[in-house]
């Protein structure tokens, strides 16, 4: 896999246009004041970055290599640069800026957990700090030492870890290196029948250590389960050694030790490999599009179909914001698309009494074999049915699968417009779902005029649960220039994180700590749960050498 580009989302050869959506423009025009075809903004030139001479004692580098070997340890600078950050919008627009901070000093590429555990020990007792690096995509600030750091910094990518070691096809296991990326370990699932089911929106680019680190949430969670269900055991180098638990169904070990290292984010070791559920590739996939009326009723939909005998793979539902969004970035539609939809709209509109201001667009995955797809769908229908919503056929949920990997690339096109865009997700109970909504809008909405601001903020409701679901908030909006454009940034993200945590929801709901959100974490788990992370992370590394000064 080959690295993303230093400064923003992906490869050189993708990016995002508006030149083959006729409607994007003019959305954003409306909604944002700004102009699409006006490049405001550019990364500065790698050639101009200011890159600071690695911290690299010569008695480290020669351990380091020992270690593993010439050629895998890296003072390169672009693989510096590469390895310094994650990609939150913060990390974007630093990068952009030129503003590199803390990089790390070396980039040590391991093959196997030996070679892990090697590294470790070298970086102990050289007293150095190690960062574990999946691909690099972390939204949370997870991967970025901290600017006052003054010990020498080492990048540990996985990249060579990325194989899938074995099917225990009678358990439905399969063991898996750590670094293996999103694709390159279904496709080695996929070529013996089994799929881990997992699809963040990153799938491309984030890798499976990654995942578990960050306690990640896929497209089809709803039925495969987060990565915290599918792991069932892990192998982790720490500083005392490596930590092993069983493949077992459940266990009454005391607390979980599992459970402790997902979503440790590096800080009590490095994840080599873990035993995840796999499931058999399904014979039939469908995604459906619905039409709700408005988005509480789509909720209440979303609710029901969570709570009736249903096994669905994806549930989601666009408020009007995001369904208007959707509309906007969809391509050129052909004169017959174009029929199809007005058709539909005066349809909705004089049969149903739809307002397309208010409208919400939803997806509801199937899996399975012919038979219970068919029976999924009948069954599903008739939840909708009961809400006010319209089953408009399988094209819009296909092309939404087909899309959703390169959705990513907007934010760098908006950068590159001098407009900030970024993301805030939590989950709350389903009765507090529509509070939690309410809440963020209003304190985001507050955001935007206190600081003069044409705002824009957008939501849909995603992996749904037995007692609640996930809301995902994306907002943007142009800074002032009457001051730092992150400084305006931190109000309104701060602003939609502080109403999560006012109105009963959680600070992430799969996206983790990292330094974005550790300043909500004390009112989210209390500061006993607080006291005892820190009890964790200090008994198991003393020193603070493993990815210090994240979660806590
Ligand atoms: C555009 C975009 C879309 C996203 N969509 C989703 C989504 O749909 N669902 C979702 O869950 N997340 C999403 N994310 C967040 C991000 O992709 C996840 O947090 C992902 O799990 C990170 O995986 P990674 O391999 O890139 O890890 P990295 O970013 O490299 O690392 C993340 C953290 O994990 C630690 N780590 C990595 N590998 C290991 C290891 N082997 N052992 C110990 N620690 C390790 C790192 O030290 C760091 O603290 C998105 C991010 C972006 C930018």
């Amino acid at each position: 896999m080959a690295a993303m580009r230093w400064w923003g989302w992906g490869h050189d050869d993708v990016s995002f246009t508006h030149e083959d959506k006729p409607a994007f423009g003019p959305f954003l025009r409306h909604h944002l004041a700004l102009d699409a075809t006006r490049v405001k903004s550019r990364p500065v030139a790698f050639g101009n970055l200011r890159i600071p001479e690695p911290s690299l004692a010569p008695a480290l580098q020669v351990a380091l290599e020992e270690a593993l070997g010439g050629g895998l340890t890296s003072t390169d600078s672009l693989d510096r640069v590469v390895h310094g950050r994650g990609k939150s919008l913060r990390d974007l627009v630093r990068h952009r800026r030129g503003e590199l901070g803390r990089l790390p000093d070396v980039v040590v590429r391991p093959g196997d957990e030996d070679e892990v555990a090697a590294v470790l020990r070298v970086a102990l007792d050289a007293d150095a700090v190690l960062i574990p690096f999946g691909g690099g995509t972390s939204i949370s600030g997870s991967l970025e030492a901290s600017a006052d750091e003054r010990r020498t910094v080492v990048s540990l990518d996985l990249s060579r870890l990325s194989r899938v070691l074995a099917v225990d096809e009678a358990s439905r296991l399969a063991r898996i290196q750590a670094g293996a990326f999103g694709p390159d370990l279904e496709w080695q699932l996929n070529a013996q029948g089994w799929t881990l089911g997992h699809f963040p929106d990153s799938f491309t680019h984030s890798t499976l250590g990654g995942w578990i680190a960050t306690r990640s949430s896929g497209m089809q969670s709803d039925l495969y389960g987060d990565i915290g269900d599918l792991t069932r055991a892990v192998r982790v180098v720490t500083p005392s050694g490596l930590l092993v638990t069983r493949p077992v169904p459940s266990t009454s070990t005391g607390p979980s030790v599992r459970e402790m290292v997902l979503g440790s984010e590096g800080r009590l070791g490095v994840i080599t490999e873990a035993t995840l559920h796999v499931r058999r590739v399904p014979e039939r996939r469908l995604i459906l599009g619905y039409l709700f009326p408005t988005w509480a009723h789509g909720i209440a939909a979303m609710r029901d179909v969570a709570a009736s005998e249903t096994a669905v793979s994806v549930t989601r539902v666009s408020d009007a914001n995001e369904t208007g969004f959707s509309f906007a970035t969809r391509k050129k539609p052909s004169i017959l698309d174009r029929l199809k939809s007005k058709a539909l709209t005066t349809y909705l509109r004089r049969r149903h009494g739809f307002d397309v201001e208010s409208m919400c667009l939803s997806f509801i995955g199937f899996e399975g074999s012919q038979r219970h797809v068919a029976s999924q769908r009948k069954l599903v229908g008739r939840i909708v049915g009961r809400h006010g919503g319209l089953c408009i056929g399988s094209s819009p949920g296909a092309l939404y699968d087909q899309k959703k990997f390169d959705t990513p690339y907007i934010r760098d096109f908006l950068l590159d417009r001098g407009a900030l865009a970024d993301v805030s997700e939590t989950a709350a109970p389903w009765s507090r779902l529509s509070t939690v909504y309410d809440t963020v809008m209003t304190s985001a909405h507050g955001a935007f005029e206190e600081l003069g601001v044409r705002g824009f903020i957008m939501c849909h409701l995603s992996h749904s649960y037995h007692a609640g679901a996930c809301l995902y908030f994306t907002f943007a909006f142009e800074p002032s220039a009457q001051r730092d454009g992150l400084q305006e940034y931190d109000l309104v993200k701060s602003a939609i994180q502080q109403a999560f945590i006012d109105s009963g929801a959680t600070l992430s709901h799969h996206h983790a700590v990292g330094t974005e959100h550790a300043r909500w974490l004390e009112e989210d788990i209390s500061a006993p749960g607080v006291a005892m992370l820190q009890a964790l992370f200090t008994g198991v590394d003393p020193g603070a050498n493993l990815n210090p000064g994240k979660i806590v």
